[in-house]
């Protein structure tokens, strides 16, 4: 599966990062992007970013 941030609804917050910073990171307009893959390991981090997102922008696609 693979994580995607909406950069229309993103405000920066950094918490999807500081969750997992693994797959989030901020670009250079200060939004989140999914870098990586969702694996095994990172699952529970990665649900963890996007329940935890205060404008509901991260989704999850297979
Ligand atoms: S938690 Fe949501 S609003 Fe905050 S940086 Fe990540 S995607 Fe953007």
């Amino acid at each position: 599966m693979r994580a995607f941030v909406d950069q229309d609804l993103c405000i920066g917050c950094g918490m999807c990062n500081a969750a997992c910073p693994e797959v989030f990171e901020l670009n250079d307009e200060g939004k989140a992007e999914a870098v990586a893959d969702t694996t095994d390991s990172n699952h529970d981090d990665v649900m963890t970013a996007i329940e935890g997102c205060p404008v509901s922008a991260i989704r999850e696609e297979e």
